[in-house]
């Protein structure tokens, strides 16, 4: 911790506050500038008491306390230098290859996920996503089918090989979701859902973890961490845009946090364009941009006919276009140097 002292302190207020430091656990460093004094306190921040509330204790005394250590700890770089892979099948997320993700917003009939799953593996997507129970903003609104529409993503997994994503929305259905899907998504309504971090975390399957509407970028590394704590490393983040004061788009997607999480973090780091800005128009835009940006995956939401969505339809794009999305991705992901 670095502890700045207001200017021109006396010396009686400098010693009390190094016997409070010392007090707490930490080996108090004094540095003397011209018109203040800037203490580093030296000691383990997370098995000591904080030293934050100084400035709430001493405001007479103290000017500010600035952390030293990152609050995360196992999802940090500083932790694991390389880059950590997760494995789903045969296939390694954060590897060379590039993943696409895609498949309805909602599991809505085994026709229409049947239909989806094999046109979006035809045009080269190498997972089938699909939502089962919804976390819909109205309770009037469809709700998803259930451990019903987990059987039909099971059914179209064995229909295709594609392995598959699905949301856990609540702690109780975690045995059932972990029995079905291949990577469990922690959605962005749930991102700070502690225990049903850890509920999800415990079933060992790989995780995808979205960025919460409101969530800075410590928070949701926070919330990677919940996960690691239960010794699940299969973690990916997943930006999916966020809430701002625009309403041209539903949100704003934040493609800087494939630097940022890439810096920060040693997981891969997937973009989902669909809700990302709520618009099929802006789709291809963004993944494109996700691609070139060093996105390690995309989670795309297609349906046969989006119109008649039963959730997201303004922003699902068809299979036609899904298609014609994934010719023009190509050579960008090969000149982005991945496969
Ligand atoms: C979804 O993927 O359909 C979804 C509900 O995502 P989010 O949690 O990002 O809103
Ligand atoms: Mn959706």
């Amino acid at each position: 911790m670095i502890i700045v002292l207001k200017p021109n302190i006396s010396k009686k207020q400098e010693s009390t506050i190094l016997k409070e430091i010392r007090k707490r656990g930490y080996k108090p460093h004094v540095m003397r500038g011209v018109a203040r004094i800037v203490i580093g306190a030296i000691g383990d921040e997370l098995t000591h008491q904080s030293l934050e509330t100084l400035l709430t204790v001493f405001p007479q005394i103290v000017e500010s306390v600035m952390p030293v250590q990152k609050r995360y700890k196992l999802v940090s770089r500083e932790a694991h230098p390389q880059n950590s892979t997760v494995k789903v099948g045969n296939h390694v997320i954060g590897s060379k290859k590039f993943h696409v993700m895609a498949g309805p917003c909602s599991v809505e009939s085994e026709k229409q996920l049947l239909t989806t799953a094999e046109a979006v593996k035809a045009a080269g997507a190498t997972m089938l996503r699909g939502g089962a129970f919804k976390p819909r903003t109205s309770p009037y609104e469809f709700q998803g089918l259930g451990e019903k529409g987990l059987k039909l993503l099971a059914k179209a997994r064995k229909l295709t090989g594609l392995p598959i994503i699905t949301e856990l929305l609540s702690e109780n259905h975690a045995g059932m979701v972990a029995d079905y899907a291949d990577i469990i998504q922690i959605g962005a309504r749930n991102s700070q859902n502690f225990q049903l971090l850890i509920a999800a975390a415990k079933t060992g399957r790989p995780i995808l973890l979205k960025r919460g509407l409101s969530m800075k970028i410590e928070e949701w590394l926070l919330a990677g961490e919940y996960v690691l704590s239960e010794e699940n490393c299969n973690l990916m983040f997943c930006e999916r845009g966020i809430r701002t004061f625009e309403t041209y788009t539903r949100n704003t997607l934040d493609l800087s946090t494939i630097p940022i999480i890439k810096k920060e973090s040693h997981f891969p780091i997937v973009i989902d364009p669909s809700q990302g800005a709520g618009r099929a128009d802006l789709v291809k835009a963004m993944c494109k941009g996700a691609v070139a940006m060093g996105a390690d995956a995309l989670l795309i939401e297609v349906h046969p006919n989006p119109a008649e969505a039963w959730s997201d339809g303004t922003q699902q794009v068809s299979l036609e276009v899904f298609a014609q999305l994934m010719q023009e991705l190509r050579p960008l992901i090969l000149a982005s140097g991945r496969e």
